[in-house]
Order: structure tokens, then sequence, then C-alpha cells
């Protein structure tokens, strides 16, 4: 593997700490080089124990998580530290099956790369994922309750309730339910959608966006009986 060229552009970290979290050496290096040449720290886990470890000792900024890993899976680590953390996760999938991808984003990731991986695509997507959740407590109006028929969203805890029963979503679902639900009966494009939740430059990812919404559905609607909150055109 050789080491490819610098990736222009605006991107630089404000030296939050990533933890990467890949058994194969040199990837893992490699990965830790681009993100620290961007102004990130890194610290390489070589599978699920120690990053559920290194997760217990010091929760980093962000992780990127590779889905197949010796001994702990990579499944296992999201479920694990969604018990105690919102952290960003970014998953790196081997294949680019749409099932691996749902089921990534269900178990509580943000967000995911395919392999073979694109190093500035990954840069852009973790510093998406810090804008976002840098970002999150400054919208103005964000901590409000939005209230609608059935269904509470409250703004503080990001607790969010249908027919007053408690429904567990990811960080991600979250900011896409809050979004449609401050613009109740209004169609919003998918694109517009896409930058408003996940940022700028994911646009045109609708394999994200249809799997984000098809989990957040199936989330709500096992609270409100076949009620649709979500419709699409
Ligand atoms: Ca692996």
């Amino acid at each position: 593997m050789t080491v490819p060229p610098p990736v222009p552009g605006p991107i630089s970290g404000h030296g939050e700490r990533i933890l990467v979290v890949e058994d194969e050496p040199a990837f893992a290096e490699l990965i830790s080089f681009w993100l620290e040449r961007h102004g990130w720290h890194t610290e390489i886990a070589p599978d699920g124990a120690h990053a559920l470890r290194s997760v217990e000792e010091r929760l980093p900024d962000l992780i990127v998580l590779d889905l197949s890993l010796p001994r702990v899976d990579g499944w296992k680590v999201i479920e694990r530290v969604r018990e105690q953390s919102l952290v960003p996760i970014i998953v790196v999938t081997a294949r680019g099956s749409e099932a691996d991808k749902v089921r990534g984003l269900a178990s509580g990731a943000d967000d995911y790369v395919t392999k073979p991986l694109s190093f500035p695509e990954l840069v852009a997507r973790v510093a998406a994922a810090l804008r976002r959740a840098r970002g999150a407590a400054a919208i103005p109006g964000a901590a409000a309750t939005l209230e609608h028929p059935g269904i509470r969203i409250d703004g503080l805890s990001h607790r969010v309730e249908v027919d007053d029963q408690p429904v567990h979503l990811t960080p991600t679902e979250y900011r896409l339910l809050r979004h449609l639900a401050e613009r109740p009966g209004v169609l919003v494009p998918h694109a517009d959608l896409l930058v408003a939740v996940w940022g700028p430059g994911y646009r045109d990812d609708h394999h994200l966006l249809r799997a984000t919404v098809r989990n957040l559905r199936a989330k709500l609607a096992a609270r409100a009986g076949g009620r649709r909150y979500i419709e699409t055109e």
C-alpha cells in the first residue's frame, strides 16, 4: 500500500480525538495518517475488545469503525457504545451492500463509507460528523419541545415519545425527525434534507437517506400502531 498524495481543500480538524478501530495494521495506519494530517489526533484499536476498553477509559470525539473485526465485531461495538454515549460513529463496510448499511445505521452508526475506501471521502465525512456534533446544540430553537398528534420531541433531552412511550433514536434519526417535525406538512426535497441533516456534500447520497428514513419509520410505527408520520412523495 502506498501513501496517497495530500488532499487539497478547506478541511482541517480542531484537534479532536478519533478512535480508529481496524484490525489490518497497514490499513489502520493509513486511515490514521490521513486523519492526523488534517489536524485530528488518532488512536488505533486493533479489535473490538480494545475499542470498548479505550471508549471506557476515555470517550473519543468520534469513532471510525471497521465492521468485520476479530473477537468483538463491529455490530457489538456499536451496540455497547450506544448504551453509554452518542459519540458519532462512522462505519467502514467491506461490501457496499444495502442490507449492511441499513443494519449499521439501525444499530446506531451515523454514517458509513465503503471499501475500497476513498480517503478524501472519509476525511470529509469525519469533518461533517464532527461539525454536526458540535453544531447540534447551537441551532436556534433546537432546545424547544415539539408536539404533533401522538408524538412529542423534547429538544433538550432529545427524548422522543409516541403515545407516551419512549422511542430510542440514533442521533441521526433524531436530527432527521426533528427537521421534518419543524416543517409539518411540508414536502422537503431529498437533497435539502440530506444537506440539512448530514451536511453539504451529502446531497446525492440517496441510499443514506432511504436507509435512515426506513429505520426511523419502523421505530415510530412500532409504537404508533401503524400510524404514519413520514410520507414520501
Ligand atoms: Ca477488518
